[in-house]
């Protein structure tokens, strides 16, 4: 637990890390303030890309989290990030996502629609919670023309009010059962998010740790970015699943909770 003393960034995942359902884990708000007072900063990664950093601002300062934009990378940044830097702003892309994530694309000035029409040469699956069969199908008929395939997450399911429901990955494993075709998926665990906060927080790698309760993205994005990576068990991982996981799937530390965290920076 020593080595969390000398962070300065503090990577959190935000569902079953700090919060479940909107009820703050123990002492969420006092390691926040904690981090801050000891001259650290602190980014959520979000591998949620059907609400918008706008979206989540208001409800995080609802149960008393404080958050600005400076605050959140999220997987539809990420993703962003992703297609501009390989194909730029220009390639027409066909967008299986809510409103909010195709406004996002469009105000960054992406080149997309959401209509099968000729000269598409990009796929962009996001976590879709406005998702159709015809938009399932479209996306089928593009695989099969052979565009390049991505998606802003492979999380299988998203927890709710009332148990687990499917996430982006769930949605790509059903076009892959079609199709064959896995994407490349732009968010956790692709180390790109951590490199864009460490920059855009400017604070160097090794000063940074990512905190979270999912080993197969939280866990695995900072083992491939090589950040102290840390598991806390109020969320969906056991210490069981732990114990028999491997490879970048292997936490550095494991917390019962981010209490342990609070009482190592205090
Ligand atoms: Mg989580």
């Amino acid at each position: 637990m020593n080595r969390l003393k000398d962070k300065k960034l503090f990577l959190l995942d935000l569902d079953g890390t700090l919060y479940v359902s909107e009820k703050i884990i123990g002492k969420t708000l006092e390691f926040l303030d904690t981090v801050v007072k000891n001259g650290g900063k602190y980014m959520f990664l979000t591998n949620n890309s059907s609400k918008s950093v706008e979206t989540y601002i208001p409800r995080l300062n609802a149960i008393g989290i404080k958050a600005a934009e400076d605050n959140f990378f999220t997987s539809a940044q990420a993703t962003a990030y992703y297609i501009e830097k390989n194909y730029g702003k220009n390639k027409r892309a066909y967008v299986v996502g809510t409103d909010s994530f195709k406004k996002s694309l469009l105000d960054d000035g992406f080149n997309i629609t959401d209509e099968l029409e000729d000269g598409i040469e990009l796929l962009v699956v996001g976590f879709d919670t406005e998702l159709t069969y015809k938009k399932l199908e479209e996306a089928c008929i593009l695989i099969h023309r052979g565009v390049d395939y991505i998606a802003t997450n492979p999380d299988l399911a998203c927890p709710s009010q009332f148990g687990f429901i499917p996430d982006c990955g769930a949605i790509t494993a059903c076009i892959e059962a079609a199709t064959g075709k896995k994407p490349h998926y732009a968010g956790k665990p692709d180390p790109t998010m951590v490199y864009m906060a460490s920059e855009k927080a400017g604070i160097p790698l090794d000063k940074a740790c990512m905190i979270g309760d999912r080993l197969y993205t939280d866990i695995a994005i900072g083992n491939n970015a090589g950040v102290l990576s840390v598991a806390v068990l109020t969320g969906e991982t056991t210490r069981e699943e732990i114990a028999n996981s491997e490879g970048n799937l292997v936490p550095d530390l494991i917390c019962d909770s981010i209490d342990d965290i609070y009482e190592a920076i205090k």
